[in-house]
C-alpha cells in the first residue's frame, strides 16, 4: 500500500484522496494522523505483525493508510534472543494519542503479550512513533518516541512511507535521520 499523504511546509500532512481505497474519502480521515512502530520476534512473527495490523485496521476509529515492507532485523539491547520481523504503518484516527495507546496495548495483551524483560522476547510490540507533529511528555506516553532517531528497524521502514515527515524536535526529516544513522547493519528487507 502506498502512503495516502504529502506534507507541507510546516510538516502537516494533507490527504491525497485519489490514493485512498474504495469510495473512501474525506469522511474517512479522522483528524489525526500517526505511525506505529510493529515489532515481533516469538512464534510466527511475521504472521504476528499481520495480525497486530489487521487488528489496528478493525478499530472503527482508524484507518490503516500505508504499510511499510517487513524488516529482518538483530536484537537490540538484550542480544540473546531471535531476530525481529517490523515494520512501521500510518493510521489516520479520531483517538487521541491516550486512547490510541491504551488500544495498542490492549491489541498487545490479546495477542498474548507480557511484559517480563524490558528488552526481551514479545510475541508484538506496538509503538507510538509519531501523533501528527505534537509533543507529549507524561506518565506512560512520550512522543515522539524517545528512540526513533537511534533505531534502524524504525527508521529504515518508516523511511518507505514518510522520507519527508519532520521530526518535530529534532527538525530534520526521516531521509535525513537514516543517513545520520550510517550503515545500515542488522537489517534486511524479507
Ligand atoms: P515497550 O516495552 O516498549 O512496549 O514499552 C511500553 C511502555 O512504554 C508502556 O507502558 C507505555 O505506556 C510506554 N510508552 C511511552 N511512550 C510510548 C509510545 N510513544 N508508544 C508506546 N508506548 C509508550
Amino acid at each position: 500500500m502506498s502512503r495516502g499523504f504529502l506534507y507541507n511546509t510546516s510538516g502537516w500532512p494533507h490527504v491525497l484522496t485519489s490514493r485512498l481505497p474504495c469510495d473512501q474519502h474525506y469522511t474517512f480521515i479522522m483528524g489525526n494522523i500517526a505511525f506505529i512502530g510493529i515489532g515481533s520476534n516469538v512464534g510466527d512473527k511475521i504472521r504476528n505483525c499481520g495480525q497486530a495490523t489487521d487488528e489496528i485496521s478493525r478499530c472503527k476509529e482508524i484507518t490503516v493508510v500505508a504499510q511499510s515492507s517487513l524488516y529482518r532485523t538483530e536484537p537490540i539491547g538484550y542480544t540473546q534472543q531471535d531476530w525481529f520481523i517490523n515494520c512501521v504503518i500510518e493510521i489516520g484516527t479520531s483517538l487521541t494519542a491516550y486512547e490510541l495507546l491504551n488500544i495498542l496495548g490492549d491489541i498487545e495483551l490479546s495477542m498474548g503479550r507480557r511484559r517480563i524483560l524490558k528488552w526481551g522476547p514479545r510475541i508484538i510490540d506496538l509503538d507510538i512513533l509519531f501523533f501528527n507533529n505534537e509533543i507529549i511528555r507524561c506518565e506512560g506516553l512520550t512522543i515522539p518516541h524517545p528512540e526513533v532517531q537511534d533505531r534502524a528497524f524504525v527508521l529504515i521502514p518508516l523511511c518507505e512511507i514518510a522520507r519527508d515527515y519532520v521530526h518535530p524536535l529534532l527538525k530534520k526529516s526521516i531521509a535525513q535521520l537514516v543517513t545520520d544513522l550510517g550503515s545500515g547493519t542488522g537489517i534486511e528487507k524479507v
